[in-house]
């Protein structure tokens, strides 16, 4: 298997788990320049209650911490949908090196769509972004989750 399909296969149980959880399904990874698995994660913002509680935000969070600064160069960020534009904003703060994303968000996305954050001039840090990596199954799992909420 692949690196990006195992990383995203992490980020997709993250989502599961988020599903789980009530929250939207969302999941993140954060990996170091060596490929080490540093930070895992899915969205909790009910359970934080806390709007920024975005499943890319929780690993930023995390390895930061543990990095011991607010930059994470070299490190790649892997992330079932595609970024909103907070999250993507983040992302460039961090110097996150690579995204991988699975599914596109025509509704919130903030990437390859609506602000396009990575496009504008007054993004500092552009990461190299790889779209659409298992997205069919986050796509999924993310109309599972509404159709559920709906019903
Ligand atoms: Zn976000």
């Amino acid at each position: 298997m692949s690196p990006f399909t195992s990383y995203m296969d992490l980020a997709m149980d993250e989502a599961r788990a988020a599903a789980k959880r009530g929250e939207v399904p969302v999941g993140a990874v954060l990996v170091d320049a060596e490929g080490r698995v540093v930070a895992r994660d899915g969205n909790r913002t009910r359970e934080l209650s806390d709007p920024t509680a975005h499943a890319e935000v929780q690993v930023l969070r995390a390895g930061c911490a543990a990095a011991g600064s607010e930059r994470l160069p070299g490190f790649d960020l892997y992330v079932t949908l595609e970024p909103c534009p907070m999250c993507a904003a983040a992302i460039a703060n961090a110097r996150i090196a690579r995204v991988y994303y699975g599914a596109a968000d025509p509704k919130s996305g903030g990437v390859a769509q609506g602000p396009r954050i990575f496009s504008h001039a007054q993004c500092h840090h552009v990461p190299e972004v790889y779209d659409g990596i298992g997205a069919p199954e986050s796509e999924a799992l993310l109309k599972e989750f509404f159709a559920g909420r709906r019903a």
